[in-house]
């Protein structure tokens, strides 16, 4: 692999070629500027609650998370999630919540928003990655978090962005190698967290697989779309013509055929 450029793997670039390999194309291969996404009040929610927690990680007062929620909040730009609304009393109680995830974890050392990368040269790829909080519980145990807002996660998505988390963090703070790693996808909306143990064993694992994907990705070269409810969160949707074509045409062209197929003739029953 040496002298070749190296594959950049993200967690959003692994999924959107899961999704569906037109949208793959539009954001990662066509070379077009990204449109602007579209800022909606449980995005904007989101945001705000993400830039709270790092704040409340940063110092462990809960009024510099609450300030930073409540400026962000007030943004004219924000008001759609604005004070009055039930989105800004939803940020509010998901912070509350938060507030009281960081009290219950007794940690060592703590970092607020770990974004980091690092290359596998011998894979040919550099995987990029990002952890909202990690923290090192005590000697060769760690925590890795990621804050969710939203009204449910999908759990196979989730697991994938805790494992690229993992090997990042293991590699960036240099873990020993027979340090464990809880990795949380804790959700301040609902509560939940869903844990997955790893090792470094995991780890390894991991890069094996990416190294794999990385191969069918960077061979790829129809990069047909995949129509589906997730069209609807797609910023290239003005320019997809497989989504427009489906919705204008749905399934009506497979019912006119079966109608041609279940002529009156085929299917005539004679009575006496
Ligand atoms: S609109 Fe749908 S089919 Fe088209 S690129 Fe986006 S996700 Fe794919």
């Amino acid at each position: 692999m040496s002298g070749e450029e190296l594959f950049r793997l993200t967690h959003s670039k692994l999924e959107t070629f899961r999704r569906c390999r037109k949208q793959y194309w539009f954001a990662y291969v066509s070379g077009l500027p990204w449109p602007r996404p579209e800022e909606t009040p449980a995005g904007i929610v989101g945001t705000g609650v993400h830039r709270a927690m790092a704040r409340l990680c940063e110092t462990g007062d809960p009024g510099d998370g609450a300030a930073e929620l409540d400026v962000y909040l007030r943004m004219p730009e924000h008001a759609a999630a604005g004070p009055g609304t039930a989105w800004w009393e939803l940020a509010f109680a998901a912070y509350g919540r938060g507030v009281e995830a960081h009290r219950s974890i007794l940690s060592e050392a703590r970092w607020a928003e770990l974004d980091s990368w690092a290359p596998a040269k011998r894979l040919g790829i550099t995987v990029q990655s990002k952890a909202d909080r990690v923290d090192r519980l005590g000697p060769g145990r760690w925590q890795v978090i990621d804050w969710k807002t939203g009204r449910f996660d999908l759990d196979e998505v989730v697991d994938r962005q805790l494992d690229l988390a993992h090997v990042i963090v293991r590699v960036v703070r240099q873990l020993p190698r027979e340090a464990t790693v809880r990795a949380v996808a804790w959700n301040l909306r609902t509560g939940e967290q869903r844990v997955r143990e790893l090792t470094r064993e995991d780890a390894a694992r991991t890069m094996d697989y990416l190294g794999r994907m990385a191969a069918v990705m960077r061979a790829e070269s129809e990069f047909l779309a995949t129509p589906g409810v997730h069209c609807g969160f797609c910023a290239w949707r003005s320019r997809c013509e497989a989504a427009a074509q489906l919705e204008q045409e749905g399934l009506d062209v497979l019912a006119e055929e079966a109608e041609e197929l279940s002529a009156p003739d085929d299917f005539a029953i004679e009575w006496d």
